[in-house]
């Protein structure tokens, strides 16, 4: 059965989506620990980061290092912290969060956006990652 993620891939969920290539996908959290946390994630669905090849490994992180630098232009934060957790859904995902504080970092505190905050936020970071590539 297909992830959420592969759903979102395919566009029968909708997200926000921040940036994208042949192989890669980034969409702002829809349950964020801070604003601008994203999540950057394969095409092809592979349940957990260590089963990916090092060559898949390596094109995640170069995606992720790019996405990161998109948001660190828009969102004001002390740094871009990354997590992989991967627990809830199994389809690899890098976790990009804007931290402040050590509770941007824990998975229990959570921020509340509008839809409006989302899309002004994804097409912000969608514009910056489009003029940095
Ligand atoms: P993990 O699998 O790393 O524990 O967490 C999965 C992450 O995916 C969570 O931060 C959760 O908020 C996010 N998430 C789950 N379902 C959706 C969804 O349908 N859309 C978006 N944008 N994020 C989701």
């Amino acid at each position: 059965m297909a992830t959420i993620f592969s759903k979102i891939i395919s566009g029968e969920i909708p997200s926000y989506k921040v940036a994208e290539n042949q192989d890669f996908l980034a969409f702002l959290d829809i349950n964020p620990n801070a604003k601008g946390h994203t999540l950057c994630i394969p095409k092809k669905e592979t349940n957990r980061l260590f089963d990916l090849s090092m060559d898949e490994y390596t094109a995640l992180m170069q995606f992720s290092y790019s996405v990161a630098k998109a948001i660190e232009k828009v969102v004001e934060c002390n740094r871009v912290g990354l997590s992989v957790i991967g627990l809830e859904v199994p389809h690899v995902h890098v976790h990009l969060i804007p931290l402040n504080e050590m509770k941007n970092a824990q998975f229990t505190h959570k921020e509340n956006l509008t839809s409006e905050a989302y899309q002004s936020l994804a097409a912000d970071i969608a514009e910056a990652y489009k003029s940095q590539n």
